[in-house]
C-alpha cells in the first residue's frame, strides 16, 4: 500500500443543480475552486445514468445505461488530476421506486436533486497509467 499525509484545508456543501450532470458538475466546481485533492459524499436523486463495470479479466469498462428516475441512496467519491484535469472519480448506490439497488461506478447521470458534502485537502493527487491493473491510479 502507497499512502501519504494529508491535511484538510476546506470543507463544502454544495447542492447541484438540476437538469446538469451529476460528475461533471462536481469536476466543474473543482476546477472553479482549484481543487485538486478531495472526498466527497453525496446523496439525491438522478434519471438516465450510465454505470461503468470495470471487468478485470478483459481490463476494460462495461458500460450499461438507467434510463428511469433512481434515487442516490449513497454517493462516494473523489478528485484527484487526470490530465491535468480535475476527475471526480464517483461510485454510487441508485435505488428503485421498489427499494432495490444498482450500483457501480458512476460515469454520468442527470441530476434531480443532489446534495454534497466536499473535503479538500492540501494536496496534489494525480493519476497516472498503472500497467498492473490498465486504471488510472493515484501516483503516491
Ligand atoms: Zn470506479
Amino acid at each position: 500500500m502507497d499512502y501519504r499525509e494529508v491535511e484538510t484545508t476546506r470543507e463544502y456543501v454544495c447542492r447541484l443543480e438540476t437538469g446538469r450532470d451529476w460528475r461533471a458538475q462536481i469536476e466543474d466546481f473543482a476546477d472553479e475552486q482549484g481543487i485538486d485533492a478531495a472526498f466527497f459524499q453525496g446523496l439525491g436523486a438522478v434519471e438516465d445514468a450510465e454505470i461503468y463495470f470495470y471487468d478485470q479479466n478483459r481490463r476494460e469498462y462495461d458500460a450499461v445505461t438507467f434510463p428511469e428516475p433512481l434515487e442516490v441512496a449513497a454517493c462516494v467519491g473523489n478528485v484527484s488530476l487526470l490530465d491535468g484535469e480535475p476527475f471526480a472519480h464517483t461510485h454510487a448506490v441508485l435505488s428503485r421506486p421498489d427499494g432495490s439497488a444498482l450500483a457501480g461506478h458512476l460515469n454520468s447521470a442527470t441530476v434531480f436533486a443532489g446534495e454534497l458534502h466536499v473535503r479538500a485537502f492540501d494536496a496534489e493527487l494525480v493519476r497516472e497509467h498503472d500497467e498492473t491493473t490498465e486504471l488510472d491510479l493515484w501516483g503516491l
